[in-house]
């Protein structure tokens, strides 16, 4: 049960295939990359202890992988931290972890002097000196055969409050893993994962699934996505795929539309990790092509609750196009009220899941734990309805619903309408607080260079598509939205600033 073992097999069948590259260079072999492993698990359990959370701190990059599977093969946790983070970020993240080391890159070591109190973790550079006295011989010791044993302490993005840590164990790991081979008609041997997104979140997690087949790890020589860099990329790797966040596939789409050559090796892109709306899918399929696999998920379920394959969206309805999907392999979804219990199909309620990849519970979190993990069941936070054939639609998260004169408004909903309009390229409704109505609706949109679009042919699309309750009281014009590094829009921060 162990992730070690996921390498280990594919070592011993493919010793010689390509497992790591710098850009287009390789750097490991799968051979290289299994004893590079097993050689820093040695050095670690020479300092540290089976259990101990590891934490990085870094940009993509090469020895990330050594260092995953390194750490797990010692028995310990790795705790990633997205490279993006500014140093009062890293610092919670850091202690709530209790990390022992701190593996960090050379280009964001410099940052850690500004944690004040200073790091207690051993720190060590990546790739220094210091780094490569770890290796020693291969490691022949016990590894972890408890499945239930901490692989991956996962922190949330923060979009709703301080990040939490989900407890993410070998069990909950390996059933991601084996969902993803059994819904995604890939990976093949031959093919490649590229890693312009954080691996300290969805594109790391899928990791183990691609070493199982054999695939190359591909870490473009950025270190994150420059969109001619990837796609540059997918000009000389063979069956590319890559995760993307919403955003980011809306900047690939944006660069081929202005001129970019379409990658013809790009196979796949499982998107997720926040809303895609309607209109931005269409045109992403229409400009890159029938490559989309959608998934929906938190880091408590690490990303597996939902999911879109490439066969459903040949020829698909709207209403498959903006949904999240079907429940994943190994995975029960469900839809409840309050109390529980599941409501009709079709009606909103909130998403709960049960499945061997949900999270063992927040580290050192008891009340968050008791509040998402109830009887088994891992309480997501959004709104959702299943409908008859099982297809989750998504509504919005709780904590973002607006009550107005006494009705619930999705927002997803209200901004889904408004980003059909032709000048509009971002939308995102929010409640402000009114005396009359408890709270109106207010959208603030970012609109594409030209004419600005005007309020009353902004109602009147509304007025077409959805109830005159949902239509906003009020829209504001920004030149861009707050997000975090995730790309993820941050509801809260707007919402709170407005309501100011
Ligand atoms: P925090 O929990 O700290 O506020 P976060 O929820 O953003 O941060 P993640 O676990 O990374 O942290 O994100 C999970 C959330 O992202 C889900 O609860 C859901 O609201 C949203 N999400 C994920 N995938 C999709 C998807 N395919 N479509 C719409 N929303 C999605």
């Amino acid at each position: 049960m162990t992730l070690f073992s996921l390498l280990d097999k594919t070592a011993r069948r493919h010793p010689d295939a390509g497992a790591v590259f710098l850009g287009t260079e390789q750097v490991r072999s799968y051979a290289g990359l299994r004893s590079r492993a097993l050689r820093l698990a040695a050095g670690l359990r020479a300092r540290f202890e089976p259990g101990d959370r590891i934490a990085i701190f870094s940009e993509n990059c090469p020895d990330y992988v050594e260092l995953l599977f390194g750490i797990w093969a010692a028995g310990m946790a790795v705790a990633p931290i997205n490279g993006k983070l500014n140093a009062q970020e890293v610092a919670p993240i850091l202690q709530d972890s209790g990390s022992r080391a701190l593996f960090v890159s050379r280009k964001l070591a410099p940052g850690l002097l500004a944690i004040e109190g200073g790091v207690t973790a051993d720190v060590i550079q990546i790739g220094s000196a210091a780094y490569e006295a770890l290796f020693g011989a291969e490691w022949e010791g016990e590894m972890p055969s408890d499945p239930t044993t901490l692989a991956w302490l996962f922190f949330t993005s923060g979009t709703t409050g301080r990040p939490k840590g989900a407890m993410l164990s070998h069990r909950n790991l390996m059933a991601l893993t084996l969902a993803h081979l059994a819904d995604m008609d890939d990976p093949d041997p031959g093919t490649s994962l590229l890693h312009p997104a954080p691996m300290s979140h969805g594109s790391g997690l899928y990791i183990p699934a691609y070493v199982a087949r054999g695939a190359r790890q591909v870490i473009p020589a950025s270190g994150g996505f420059e969109p001619g860099e990837f796609l540059d990329l997918c000009g000389v790797h063979p069956a590319c795929s890559v995760f993307f966040a919403p955003t980011m596939v809306q900047r690939l789409r944006r660069a081929v539309e202005a001129g970019a050559p379409r990658p013809a090796n790009l196979k796949t892109v499982i998107y997720g990790g926040g809303p895609m709306y309607l209109e931005e899918i269409k045109r992403s399929i229409a400009v890159l092509g029938p490559v989309f696999v959608q998934i929906y998920g938190l880091g408590e379920t690490p990303m597996t609750i939902t999911g879109l394959r490439r066969g459903d969206y040949k020829d698909a309805p709207d209403r498959v196009l903006g949904s999240v999907g079907y429940a994943r392999s190994g995975v029960e979804v469900a839809v409840v009220d309050a109390s529980g219990k599941a409501v009709p199909s079709g009606e909103v309620g909130e998403v709960i899941c049960r499945s061997d990849v949900v999270m063992a519970g927040y580290w050192q979190n008891e009340a968050a734990t008791a509040e998402s993990l109830r009887n088994g069941w891992l309480w997501t936070g959004d709104m959702g309805a299943l409908d008859e054939d099982g297809l989750l639609t998504l509504r919005d998260r709780s904590k973002d619903m607006i009550v107005t004169g006494g009705t619930n408004v999705y927002p997803r909903e209200v901004e889904e309408v408004l980003l059909t309009h032709p000048q509009v390229e971002e939308a995102c409704v929010v409640g402000v607080r009114d005396d009359e109505w408890g709270e109106i609706v207010v959208a603030v949109l970012v609109v594409r260079d030209g004419e600005m679009p005007r309020a009353a042919d902004l109602d009147a699309l509304c007025n077409a598509r959805i109830a005159r309750f949902k239509r906003p009281k009020r829209y504001e014009f920004r030149n861009e939205l707050p997000k975090n590094n995730y790309g993820k829009v941050l509801k809260r921060a707007l919402r709170d600033e407005l309501n100011r």
